[in-house]
């Protein structure tokens, strides 16, 4: 997820220009900004790049989802469906709107399962949010038409999925809304940020108002108008610096997946050597961003065995099971009730009676396949050093589970 590693040039380029006019804010500044609309600009070409009507930028993939959840009118007593392979971002924002966050199984995939999302709707759910978790695609086409049936509105967390397609349309196009997140480690970082992609027009101009305080962008959608207001807001604004580099890290966007497709295949021509290793269900390999490679061992044991060699050797996978951000049963904060709210919102109701209870051994079926999960980082720049490291310590691990 190395939008980092291709920082230069070009994103300092556009810094500059932010620099030489001093106007570090999206919204006013007429005169002084000498017609430099960095965050537009950015939305344009990313609103362009994936092929969907409007881009709204904002502060964070977290505040991206909250952002669409909040202008879809989601609320106390709705619930909404994601799955419990994700980062904590996707039902922090879920409780943030006052909703309640309910968890499907994930299959092979590593997405989203469709038998078990159907089986989890209610007359409660207002809005499912499927993840394109590790850089590759949910069965998007089966969750939309489980979705259209029901009549419920799919927002797509796109945050590790940007660039990445199914059939040539680009994730984050499928559903009412998608989201992106730009921070620290995603595929292309503006430092912090996030995007909401939609063909919806009203939707967007309400996104629009809402992360700006609600003030009224009637007049001129694209900034301030008019001083009445529609609705209550908050303030969800991103700063031109972001907006500028933003638009270089986009320019880059298509090679960086490009460079990490390459590193992929050499990395998985390694990987294939270890015995009983089968690979993540890609639902389209060619529309996959290869952030990552995924793969499973026969067993609990053998995946475990399997990686404290590969770390022995320099060259340890990530091991999502154990991972504490990502992964349901690992949540403890969510299992506990855990909040500094002293009414215990958002576990509990205004009266203080408990609201909902985690339970985490309710995803049998992700459990078994997490627990044969190892997952590789795919760098944008891979030294045939560490290639060569990686490819002896599987080949130490496969001499040794046999
Ligand atoms: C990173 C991430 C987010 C949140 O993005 P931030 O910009 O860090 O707030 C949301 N969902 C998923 C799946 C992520 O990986």
């Amino acid at each position: 997820m190395p939008g980092f590693e291709v920082f230069g040039d070009k994103e300092k380029q556009e810094i500059m220009d932010v620099l030489d006019t001093g106007v570090l804010f999206r919204y006013e500044f007429g005169e002084q900004r000498k017609g430099i609309y960095k965050v537009r600009t950015f939305e344009e070409n990313f609103a362009r790049y994936a092929g969907a009507g409007y881009a709204q930028a904002v502060t964070s993939g977290t505040v991206a989802l909250k952002v669409a959840l909040a202008v879809l009118g989601i609320g106390p007593g709705d619930e909404v469906i994601t799955q419990g392979f994700t980062f904590v971002a996707t039902w922090e924002a879920i409780f943030d709107v006052g909703a309640t966050p309910v968890f499907t199984e994930v299959d092979t995939t590593l997405n989203m399962d469709p038998a078990d999302l159907e089986r989890k709707i209610t007359d409660k759910t207002k809005a499912i949010i499927p993840v394109h978790m590790l850089g590759s695609g949910a069965r998007i086409d089966q969750i939309m038409a489980i979705a259209d049936k029901h009549n419920i509105p799919v927002i797509e967390d796109t945050a590790q999925a940007v660039g990445a397609t199914w059939r040539g349309k680009h994730l984050g196009t499928f559903g009412k809304c998608g989201t992106f997140s730009f921070d620290a480690v995603k595929t292309m970082t503006t430092g912090e940020g996030g995007m909401v992609i939609t063909d919806d027009e009203k939707v967007w101009r309400n996104m629009s108002e809402y992360h700006d305080h609600g003030h009224d962008h009637v007049p001129n959608p694209v900034g301030r108008g008019g001083e009445g207001r529609s609705f209550i807001g908050f303030n969800y604004r991103m700063m031109e610096l972001q907006g500028a580099i933003g638009i270089a890290q986009l320019a880059q966007l298509d090679t960086i997946i490009s460079a990490q497709r390459q590193n992929k295949a050499a990395m998985k021509n390694s990987v294939r050597k270890l015995p009983g290793v089968t690979f993540r269900n890609l639902v389209d390999e060619e529309g996959d961003s290869a952030t990552f490679l995924a793969f499973f061992l026969p067993s609990r044991e053998k995946t475990q065995a399997v990686n404290r060699i590969l770390q022995d050797n320099g060259a340890g996978a990530i091991a999502f099971a154990e991972n504490t951000w990502h992964y349901y049963p690992k949540w403890e904060h969510l299992i506990n009730a855990s909040t500094i709210c002293s009414s215990g919102w958002p576990f509990n109701e205004a009266d203080g009676r408990r609201k909902v209870v985690y339970d985490p051994e309710v995803l049998p079926h992700s459990a078994e396949i997490m627990n044969r999960l190892l997952v590789y980082q795919v760098p944008v720049k891979l030294s045939e050093e560490r290639l060569q490291q990686i490819d002896a310590a599987i080949e130490k691990a496969a001499a040794e589970i046999g």
